[in-house]
């Protein structure tokens, strides 16, 4: 069986050759690293938070195809969203990677539902998003100048 025929190859192969939101952002208040060194993807994640609500988000980095798409659809799909709601399809996700289960939450997200099946492929499917998870944690202090 074929991994991206499991998958929804179109989707996944355009996220990954034209990457959404890839680039730095200034002024983010989040930020995070993530690494999976069983593949050797490196994904960073930042964000902007604005009363509780993902202003902008964004992220760089390298690794496979579904390491690179699966950051790509994160952002697309967590740009706007409550940090709380964020955390939910967080949670969803993780799920579905595990599992394959989908839900309504997900939306365009389940084209990775396939991923379930190839166990050494779900740290590359998760990775962006357990990383978002620690930047949720990880506040960039403000340096004040007067
Ligand atoms: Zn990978």
């Amino acid at each position: 069986m074929d991994l991206f025929n499991d998958l929804y190859q179109q989707l996944i192969i355009d996220h990954n050759k034209n990457p959404r939101n890839y680039h730095p952002l200034a002024n983010c208040t989040h930020r995070a690293n993530g690494h999976n060194p069983l593949c050797g993807d490196e994904i960073s994640i930042e964000f902007i938070e604005e009363e509780g609500i993902i202003k902008q988000i964004a992220f760089q980095g390298s690794g496979c195809a579904i390491s690179i798409a699966s950051s790509s659809l994160m952002t697309t799909s967590l740009e706007k969203k409550k940090i709380e709601n964020a955390i939910t399809i967080y949670e969803a996700f993780i799920n579905l990677a595990k599992t394959g289960k989908t839900n309504r939450e997900l939306g365009k997200l389940s084209v990775l539902a396939g991923v379930y099946k190839y166990p050494s492929r779900v740290k590359c499917a998760t990775l962006a998003w357990h990383t978002f998870y620690g930047a949720v944690k990880q506040t960039i202090e403000k340096i004040k100048t007067e």
